[in-house]
């Protein structure tokens, strides 16, 4: 895959608030990510943020940079492969994404700060994720290490790895660095290469992507013979699309007598962060240009959908199964579920609102108020209701 412009890997960025993502993102990909959207404030729509970076490789030091240039000999470093950060706003989302979509996150980053205790509250809880979701391939960054003294900083790296015994982190690299000013950020882009490998893909299965976002391009007032279609983006999970072939989007759009309505469409362009693609594969954001009318796909309309072959895709369903595991966490008593009890089911990118219908045996049957289309075997995120607030609750397997 190298030289694609498109990102082969997914990674999840993960940490306790003011640990410093927003910094550490910016020195690596060069964006500022929006940890502070107003999707959080408005409750339960999970908005997945991406920002790529590409890493580059020297050929002599086999060093990893992400500059052109080798930061030992100043050599030419060759263009090893993009990648993308996966994140979303509020510390409820984000667990709930890293859960419901572990099919997609290949790896993460796991922040914390040096000039805090280890570990802080959200901190457990994000080590606690990964090891549920069983995302092994994890690089612990220690930032703010220009807050502390180099003993501070030492003792500190020693209460990070005795947090990390036992969890599926427990021999990931840890690397010191100053975002701010950039020092050892190249460090973070080597200990990646080395511990978050693109996973082997069979691109003989049929295309599943997960919907995440939705759009209409046009500018307003634009001449409808230059109208584009509707777009949407999200990660394939597995398979490859093209230009020119036709995909299925489902359970599809909301219509106001029947309910949902699938959508069949063309695809007529690919892009991704990197560049336009004549074909995308597994990895990060991929932005699909469709032959649907523009104004169905705006405002996110789609997201939560699947996109892929016809024929190839589950059946969309108002109701789901799955076995349960509650989870235990600081701040609210999470009791045996109830019959009759509202849920927030979150698995891929759909966000599905529902009763329990039926529990026995560890299973449980929740009706959804819209259909959603659930590949079996997804990890699917439960959150129940705690006060005004919907708090994740537990996980389990689709059946
Ligand atoms: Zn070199």
């Amino acid at each position: 895959m190298t030289g694609s412009p498109q990102a082969v890997v997914n990674i999840g960025l993960l940490g306790h608030v003011d640990h410093g993502k927003t910094s550490l993102t910016k020195a690596l990909t060069g964006k500022w990510t929006d940890t502070h959207s107003e999707e959080v404030k408005r409750g339960i729509s999970i908005r997945l943020g991406y920002a790529d970076t590409t890493i580059y490789s020297c050929p002599k030091c086999s060093l990893h940079t992400l500059k052109g240039e080798c930061p030992k000999c100043g050599g030419k470093a060759e263009l090893k492969r993009r990648v993308s950060f996966l994140d979303a706003p509020g510390h409820e989302t984000l667990m709930t994404i890293v859960l419901s979509a572990s099919s997609i996150m290949d790896g993460a980053l796991l922040l914390i700060a040096a000039n805090e205790p280890c570990p802080q509250p959200q901190t457990a809880e994000h080590l606690m994720i990964l090891n549920i979701a069983g995302i092994k391939n994890v690089v612990v960054v220690q930032t703010k290490i220009d807050l502390v003294t180099k003993e501070q900083a030492k003792a500190h790296y020693e209460s990070i790895r005795n947090f990390l015994k036992g969890s599926v982190a427990e021999n990931a690299p840890i690397v010191p660095v100053v975002s701010n000013y950039g020092i050892n950020v190249d460090a973070v882009a080597d200990a990646i290469e080395r511990t978050i490998p693109t996973p082997h893909r069979d691109s003989s299965l049929p295309p599943i992507m997960f919907i995440s976002r939705s759009f209409d391009i046009n500018k307003p007032g634009t001449p409808i013979p230059n109208l584009k279609g509707g777009v949407v983006g999200g990660s394939l999970v597995q398979g490859s699309i093209k230009k020119g072939d036709t995909v299925l989007i489902r359970p599809g759009l909301e219509t106001t007598k029947k309910g949902m309505k699938e959508v069949q469409v063309k695809v007529e362009s690919l892009m991704s962060e990197g560049g336009p693609l004549e074909s995308a594969a597994p990895g990060g954001l991929v932005a699909v240009g469709t032959s649907l009318d523009p104004n169905v796909t705006k405002a996110d309309s789609l997201v939560g959908c699947l996109l892929g072959k016809p024929g190839a895709l589950p059946e969309a369903k108002a109701e789901i199964t799955f076995d349960h595991h509650l989870i235990q966490r600081e701040g609210f008593d999470n009791p045996p579920l109830k019959m009759g009890e509202p849920l927030v089911i979150n698995v891929g990118t759909a966000t599905g609102i529902g009763v329990i219908a039926a529990i026995k045996k560890g299973q449980v049957l929740a009706k959804l108020k819209k259909p959603v289309c659930v590949v079996k075997g997804s990890t699917v995120a439960m959150s129940r209701r705690v006060g005004q607030r919907w708090r994740l609750a537990g996980w389990g397997k689709s059946l």
